[in-house]
């Protein structure tokens, strides 16, 4: 194997830890991030660079993830897990744009991926690590897409896929793609952060590679988002880039990220950040506003359910982020959710509940001036629409109430005779 470039260092007590090992935490309990070795890339990888492997046909360099392997995590070719993830599409709708308040808006959207949602550029890295420390069975507690992600991956490299889903909550896209894949799906009478603790518990019991967005490789891929957004964007920053908030790995990745591709020279400013979290799961809206710690939260809600989570394991490396990119925190209603996903869909581009919080989020900073109308703004859509159809269903079903009643698009019952059609048409 070649020697690693790259150190684990907790983020509490600074402590530094062998690159490739099986650890999650710090002795301490800090949570740990992948420090790579900057002064040695200095000079040594630029932006053309990935630029020509864009039309290359290995597979490392058409992967959205691999493409930026030196800042990702530099390994052998043979070890690479992918299958093609990123590469998604960058959307400019004058729809959603007028919606939200602003001059322009580009959404990048992330439910393009391979098993639709972000989740894959962080489960490529991770199922390649454990595919580096020789493990046969990874594990991960999900409200859905990072299971669909893992069982997806773990297959297609042969490995056992376990997933702890809490229980009721999943949307039924990503619970019909964990079974699909064949991942050992088990549910637990609880929610999403009483699945998250008795996973880690598993894991540190049983011989398992645990791939929560805890796993600091996952934050690693997720960094890709940030670097191919800019490289659809010809390498221009924009001023903010939104996004939503639950267990907060997919912020803190970003922010990491840039922060990384500023200290090498390769940009020259950091883009502003806004974490939009929903308003019945809101930690770090919380700790952001109030300036004090991040308290978990219990018996969280929101219909957006891959963002109903009260404890989230990135809470420290989000602030940080935060900090450094000049963030804000904002919080959204289920009904302001709702409504910006009606327009995002009917918008011909369509994407999860959770996703929609970067869109209504977008609309209330641009309506309280923290955003300016004329601002260059990117939004990130994480998931796919499909990923959830009962909330779709439900809401033109006028089934969710007041939300459903401006924008509902409704089902026409008719006779199957040419007078009737006709008569419903008009
Ligand atoms: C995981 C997920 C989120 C939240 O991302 P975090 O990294 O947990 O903050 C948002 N939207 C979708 C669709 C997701 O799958
Ligand atoms: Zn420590």
């Amino acid at each position: 194997m070649t020697p690693r470039s790259w150190k684990l260092v907790c983020l509490d007590c600074a402590r530094e830890h062998a690159g490739l090992e099986v650890r999650y935490r710090c002795d301490c309990g800090g949570t740990l991030d992948v420090v790579h070795d900057l002064e040695a890339l200095r000079g040594g990888i630029d932006f053309a660079t990935f630029d020509r492997r864009l039309v290359s046909k290995e597979p490392a360099n058409r992967s959205g993830v691999w493409r930026f392997r030196e800042l990702i995590l530099p390994v052998d070719a043979e070890a690479i897990a992918t299958r093609g993830e990123g590469n998604t599409g960058l959307y400019e709708s004058k729809a959603v744009a007028s919606y939200v308040g602003l001059s322009r808006v580009q959404l990048k959207h992330e439910g393009e991926n391979p098993t639709g949602s972000f989740k894959d550029r962080g489960m490529c890295v991770g199922i390649t690590v454990a595919g580096l420390l020789g493990k046969r069975r990874v594990a991960c507690a999900s409200t859905g897409n990072t299971s669909a992600s893992m069982a997806s991956y773990a297959a297609g490299r042969g490995l056992e896929a376990i997933v702890f889903i809490p229980e009721g909550k999943i949307a039924f896209g990503k619970l019909s793609q964990a079974l699909a894949y064949g991942a050992k799906t088990i549910q637990i009478e609880g929610d999403f952060d009483d699945a998250m603790r008795l996973v880690q518990q598993v894991c540190d019991h049983a011989d398992i590679y645990l791939l929560n967005s805890i796993n600091p490789f996952r934050i690693e891929g997720q960094k890709a988002i940030g670097f191919e957004l800019l490289q659809d964007r010809d390498w221009q920053v924009p001023d903010w880039i939104v996004l939503p908030g639950g267990n907060l790995g997919n912020n803190s990745a970003l922010s990491k990220g840039l922060m990384e591709l500023k200290a090498l020279g390769l940009i020259e400013k950091l883009p502003r950040i806004a974490v939009i979290q929903a308003h019945g799961a809101n930690p770090l809206y919380r700790a952001f506003s109030s300036g004090e710690p991040l308290q978990p939260l219990e018996g969280v809600e929101t219909i957006a359910t891959a963002i109903r989570i009260g404890n989230p394991v990135s809470g420290k490396k989000s602030l940080r982020g935060l900090a450094a990119c000049h963030g804000v925190v904002e919080e959204v209603t289920d009904d302001e959710i709702l409504e910006a996903k009606a327009v995002v869909d009917a918008a011909g581009i369509g994407a999860e509940p959770a996703s929609c919080a970067t869109v209504a989020g977008m609309r209330k900073l641009a309506a309280s001036g923290v955003i300016d109308r004329g601002a260059d703004v990117c939004g990130i859509l994480t998931g796919h629409l499909l990923k959830d159809p009962d909330t779709v269903v439900r809401y033109h079903r006028g089934e969710l109430g007041e939300p459903s009643s401006k924008r509902r698009n409704t089902l026409i019952q008719v006779e199957p005779s040419l007078e009737a059609i006709l008569a419903a048409l008009d």
